[in-house]
């Protein structure tokens, strides 16, 4: 019998209280008996933007998953995630620049980064093998929570290409690459995370995984059948099933059955979104086309064209012709603090409603000079969503401006 809930939450508050709820009453059967079983998170974290763009999964959900398992009295949770192989590539930790280690720190939980883990060997199409991190294999409780966004190659990023992530290196996720479709089902039917919870409280329409629009849609899903929860989220997102490549593959070889479509159809979300569908530009849709993509990637994976992406002014090709979604900026952030303009602040209470650490706002705030309020893991969520801007950052924004010049005016309206 399959199983899926919807939870509508915004704020910290209505996530902690409202994941915790439904994970002990309708998921509890899930948790192992032993309190030492090694419990696996992993999160999408795609690119170096944050959870407020809509690309990667929040830091809030997270938070409230940890604690719910922390207060069942387990002790071995481990988040990982592999990260986006150019940014990998780049030497840049993706895990850092999103506070995900800070996160863990918090909580005292372990974090892996998947692109440094031992391999095991998985089958893929066209006799190809590829390693996966064997943390995902060896997890008592393997929990996929993935972002909901659109993608230009595979249509939509939900369950199923979220374990893409679990691929080692760029070389494991190059070798999978030629048959996308195919390979995300092929991984889905070796690993089989026992629960899957969607983050779609900000979701991304548009141009995803990267270059997309930030969309408020205020829900997470739970289920354990990923091919059905991908299915009912394209009806979520009144997103056209057919141009989800991974779902057409996976109808095409009967995993998806009958049963799937009665259940989807006869579903009933209380709000529906219109996504705007994953638009590439004209040499993209070209190139990406796929009697010419293999072609592109038998170049692309070349040592010279490898070198030449390293550039900084072929990156930028890249970028402007759409054949590259991500902005590799080698600056790191800086953070000496946070200050309260208090002529600015309204009072709204909407920094307090995006700390996922609970930090009491905008009262914990220096009122003059740069400070870090207690326990704060740096994630720079209250400054972005301020709508008055009163929140003062001290510091290099580094790889943040790149974020802030492409969705401030976006991320303050949510
Ligand atoms: S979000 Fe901005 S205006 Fe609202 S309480 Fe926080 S600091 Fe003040
Ligand atoms: S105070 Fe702001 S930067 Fe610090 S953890 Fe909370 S939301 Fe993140």
């Amino acid at each position: 019998m399959f199983k899926f809930d919807t939870l509508k939450a915004q704020t910290v508050k209505e996530l902690k209280t409202g994941i915790k709820e439904t994970l002990s009453t309708k998921y509890r059967e899930l948790l192992p008996g032993d309190k030492h079983a090694s419990i696996l998170i992993k999160p999408n974290l795609n690119s170096n933007m944050n959870a407020l763009t809509g690309n990667t999964t929040d830091l809030r959900v997270i938070a409230s998953v940890i604690e719910f398992l922390k207060e069942s009295g387990y002790l071995d949770i481990t988040i990982g995630e592999g990260t986006n192989s150019g940014f990998y590539r780049s030497n840049i930790s993706v895990i850092e620049r999103l506070s995900y280690d800070k996160l863990a720190a918090h909580y005292g939980v372990k974090i892996k980064d998947f692109n440094y883990s031992y391999t095991l060997d998985v089958n893929f199409a066209k006799g190809i093998k590829a390693g996966v991190a064997k943390e995902c294999i060896d997890a008592e409780l393997f929990i996929n929570m993935p972002k909901l966004k659109t993608h230009f190659e595979a249509g939509m990023s939900v369950c199923l290409k979220n374990l893409m992530g679990c691929l080692v290196g760029q070389p494991n996720k190059k070798k999978t690459h030629a048959s996308l479709s195919e390979n995300i089902v092929n991984l889905n039917l070796a690993l089989k995370p026992h629960l899957h919870i969607v983050d779609a409280v900000v979701s991304m329409e548009g141009l995803g995984p990267t270059r997309g629009t930030p969309l408020k849609t205020g829900a997470v899903f739970f289920g354990t059948d990923p091919f059905l929860i991908d299915m009912l989220m394209t009806k979520f997102a009144s997103f056209n099933l057919k141009k989800v490549g991974p779902i057409q593959n996976a109808v095409k070889r009967n995993i998806i059955t009958q049963e799937h479509f009665d259940f989807v159809n006869n579903y009933k979300f209380d709000d529906t979104y219109s996504f705007k569908p994953p638009e590439a530009g004209p040499i993209a849709t070209f190139i990406h086309h796929p009697v010419r993509q293999k072609y592109f990637l038998a170049v692309r994976n070349t040592p010279f064209f490898n070198y030449l992406c390293q550039t900084e002014i072929f990156g930028k090709i890249l970028f402007a012709t759409g054949l590259r979604q991500d902005v590799f900026i080698k600056d790191e952030m800086r953070f000496d603090g946070l200050s309260l303009n208090e002529t600015a602040c309204t009072n709204c209470g909407k920094c307090n409603d995006y700390c996922p650490v609970d930090i009491k706002l905008p009262e914990s705030f220096s009122k003059g000079g740069a400070s870090t309020p207690a326990g704060c893991i740096q994630c720079l969520y209250c400054y972005c969503v301020c709508p008055e801007k009163a929140i003062n950052f001290h510091g290099e924004l580094g790889f943040m401006s790149e974020q802030i010049r492409q969705y401030d005016n976006i991320i303050r309206k949510l």
